[in-house]
């Protein structure tokens, strides 16, 4: 297990800042995407004020499917 296969490169989601994945890059990269998570979506439309009521509606849940 050598030290070469560090992943420096980090792919973030813009909306919610989660690590997406990783890529091994030589230096401390940053890349934006978006993850697709249903929870962020859901954020994204509280974030645009259209959605906001469906927010009250939606179960708690702890985990993915
Ligand atoms: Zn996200």
């Amino acid at each position: 297990m050598g030290n070469n296969g560090i992943d420096l490169g980090v792919i973030i989601c813009k909306h919610c800042m989660s690590v997406i994945d990783t890529l091994p890059t030589e230096r401390v990269t940053t890349y934006y995407s978006d993850c697709q998570e249903q929870d962020c979506l859901i954020t994204r439309g509280t974030n645009d004020s259209k959605f906001g009521s469906v927010i009250n509606l939606m179960p708690a849940t702890g985990g993915k499917e």
